[in-house]
């Protein structure tokens, strides 16, 4: 089956619900067992099928398996945030003594969990650079238990050698995890390049209307297991409307998804163009670090992308954004709406440095008209060179 069936069908079974085409929401903490046999079974398999409400609903398991199809591996696991799908397959992999390599170029919340949560647990983290590829293999010790991998990164999006740096944490005895959210399950498929766990912010394209928090690990049969057995004991649950709205996002990913990508692009040649911008951080333009990586291994690029200005100072950079009319400022992205913000790259990142000769921004290219939203811009420019 093509992506675009797999992404209207996976997970739905109408003759189940009356012939409901969505999945209804399915609300409940109690289950219960009409016998003593039924009970014991129930505790004999305790990650198959309705058990306790923590553990999830036939609606849970709607996204869940709608989500496997799409991304491959052996099975999902819907979680509360994409921070918590990263931070507990962390905890999955890692105890005391351990040591965890994880990119320079990580969504600053997942460094943040390093630093105040696993260093206090006697996790070691090392950092290393985006672009290190197969030269990995030299930072890898006989107690690192996972390389975490983001491509491309957040804010700078350099793309990763994933195939390579799979490889080599898997020589050295490591779980290889990967922060997918940028490419969705559309644009790359984790598991073909050796991935053991791949990890959604679905709050992004997957809920795709800026109206729910949720996220989504998907894993190797191997590595399923110890990711289950930690959700169920940190008691992680998702409640069931949510899952919900993910799967109606879900329904429409791939239209919406090839819309921002076309959006994305012309704004990013738009922004190339354009005598304020010093460079445009796009993994499908040429000159974006890794921009190679990204032809040789994704299928198509999303609305996020990066911008780096010419030498102007904080108050132009204030009067453009203030005054944006489409691109509104908040965080988050992958809704319909267009955003843009101001980033400070250089201040998330120990293993590498980031210089650029002025300020940098975010911007997501949401579902308006492109022209409108290259009419904001221009103005904006207007505004910054005031
Ligand atoms: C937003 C984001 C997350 C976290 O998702 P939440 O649902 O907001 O917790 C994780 N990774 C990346 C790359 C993100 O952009």
């Amino acid at each position: 089956m093509k992506k675009d069936t797999t992404i209207v069908t996976a997970g739905r079974h109408p003759d189940d619900h009356h012939g409901i085409v969505n999945p209804p929401v399915y609300h409940a903490s109690t289950i219960l067992y009409p016998t003593v046999a039924a009970l014991e079974e129930a505790a004999r398999t305790p990650f198959d099928g309705v058990r306790y409400g923590r553990r999830g609903t036939p609606t849970t398991f709607a996204l869940e398996e709608a989500m496997t199809a799409l991304e491959g591996g052996y099975r999902s696991i819907a979680m509360p945030s994409g921070l918590s799908a990263i931070t507990t397959s962390l905890l999955a992999f890692l105890k005391a003594g351990d040591h965890l390599l994880m990119v320079d170029s990580a969504y600053d919340p997942t460094r943040r969990f390093c630093e105040r949560m696993l260093s206090g647990f006697g996790v070691e983290t090392t950092y290393y650079d985006p672009l290190i590829g197969a030269g990995i293999a030299a930072l890898m010790r006989p107690d690192t238990k996972v390389v975490f991998m983001e491509s491309p990164g957040s804010l700078t999006f350099e793309v990763q050698d994933v195939p390579a740096i799979a490889a080599a944490a898997h020589a050295g005895g490591a779980v290889a995890i990967l922060d997918n959210t940028w490419a969705t399950p559309l644009f790359f498929k984790p598991f073909d390049h050796g991935v053991d766990v791949s990890l959604h912010g679905a709050t992004k394209y997957i809920v795709g209307h800026a109206d729910a928090m949720l996220g989504i690990i998907t894993t190797t049969e191997d590595a399923f297991l110890p990711v289950k057995r930690t959700t169920a004991v940190v008691g992680t649950t998702v409640a069931p409307d949510d899952c919900y709205l993910g799967l109606r996002g879900l329904r429409t990913l791939g239209v919406r998804l090839a819309r921002h990508q076309e959006t994305a692009l012309t704004l990013a040649r738009w922004l190339a163009a354009r005598p304020e911008v010093d460079t445009v951080l796009h993994p499908a333009l040429e000159g974006c670090p890794g921009h190679d990586l990204w032809k040789r291994d994704f299928s198509g690029s999303s609305g996020l992308f990066g911008v780096v200005l010419k030498d102007y100072g904080k108050d132009a950079v204030t009067a453009m954004l203030d005054g944006m009319e489409l691109f509104a400022m908040g965080y988050s992205w992958g809704g319909y709406e267009s955003l843009i913000l101001p980033t400070y790259p250089a201040n998330h990142r120990s293993a590498t440095t980031w210089s650029a000769p002025g300020p940098s921004l975010r911007i997501h290219a949401g579902l308006e008209d492109p022209d409108d939203l290259i009419a904001d811009l221009e103005k904006g420019f207007e505004r910054l060179n005031a």
